[in-house]
């Protein structure tokens, strides 16, 4: 049935790439759910995912409210990475983003942080065109793809697409984009990786509850570490290193991020924990992803140039 699904073609001298089409998706992050595809430690795949109504807002006649709401927040998968097991980590380094030619956005009463000034749900269909999203005749903004769902299956209870967590989920972090590497906490057998729901732009906080929504094919490379166990998701890019932790409280998320990046950080600066937290004060910064969701998602970043001052 898969066959169709998923190919693969092998790189010159490395290792094969596979694709992996968005007819297999999950609604919730599951250790039960059947693999869609196995891959070995190191393979890329080229992942194409649904928008987070799952592209059923199509033409400007599609209504919010006809649409099916159990079809919500669809991510791609689960691949099952060869050799993971419980307590290992999970490496993801997003090579490519591409994106579709026109998004969706979404808001209304009850969600977000306007609805409670709105009744009904309105919706927006956008062109995106030479690297801007056209918001109206006025305003087009650069895109900046994001991915919004991203993790691996969580130790117990399946959790849902549209929440975060400790194994990653709906974190709605912007700064999961091309070139950044995340580490996963590994929970189960294979690691039952997904992902879906990318944005062409999106806010911190992601105010109205939905970023600029597009279907997009995303290439990322999976490596599994042995003997290194996180409790959380954390993430780096070019400038600096992002511990990210979700909770229904927001002081508990941020707590939660600062503790990890002490964890992270420990054997790597020669500081006492005065000083650690010290430094952090000085030069750490606590952000917001998003705020809508069903637990609240923050980052907490440390710049790589300080880092690299003691080592
Ligand atoms: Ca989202
Ligand atoms: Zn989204």
């Amino acid at each position: 049935m898969f066959q169709e699904k998923i190919s693969m073609e092998v790189k010159k001298g490395g290792n094969p790439i596979f694709t992996l089409s968005s007819d297999c998706h999950i609604f919730a992050f599951d250790k039960r759910n059947e693999p869609a595809l196995a891959i070995n430690s190191g393979d890329s795949v080229q992942i194409q995912t649904m928008d987070c109504f799952a592209d059923q807002l199509k033409t400007a006649e599609d209504r919010l409210d006809s649409i099916d709401w159990n079809r919500i927040n669809p991510a791609t998968g689960p691949i099952y990475v060869e050799g993971a097991k419980a307590g290992d980590t999970l490496k993801v380094t997003v090579e490519k983003i591409e994106i579709g030619a026109q998004g969706a956005i979404a808001t209304g009463e009850g969600f977000g942080l306007l609805g409670d000034e709105m009744t009904g749900m309105s919706g927006k269909l956008v062109a995106i065109r030479d690297g801007q999203v056209v918001f109206d005749d006025k305003v087009t903004l650069p895109v900046e793809a994001m991915i919004g769902v991203i993790g691996t299956a969580p130790a117990d209870d399946p959790i849902n697409c549209g929440t975060p967590g400790s194994h990653g989920g709906n974190m709605d972090n912007k700064m999961i984009r091309e070139n950044a590497i995340l580490y996963f906490p590994v929970f189960t057998d294979g690691a039952l990786f997904a992902l879906g729901d990318v944005h062409a732009a999106m806010g911190d906080g992601e105010i109205g509850v939905s970023g600029v929504e597009v279907p997009a094919v995303v290439t990322v490379k999976m490596e599994v570490i042995k003997d290194r166990t996180i409790a959380n998701p954390y993430m780096e890019n070019e400038s600096l290193i992002a511990t990210i932790a979700s909770d229904v409280s927001i002081e508990n998320a941020i707590s939660t991020a600062v503790h990890d990046m002490k964890a992270i950080l420990c054997d790597k600066l020669p500081l006492s924990l005065p000083e650690t937290a010290m430094l952090f004060s000085a030069v750490g910064n606590v952000e917001i992803c998003q705020v809508v969701d069903p637990l609240k998602t923050v980052r907490f970043t440390f710049p790589k140039w300080v880092l690299e001052r003691y080592s």
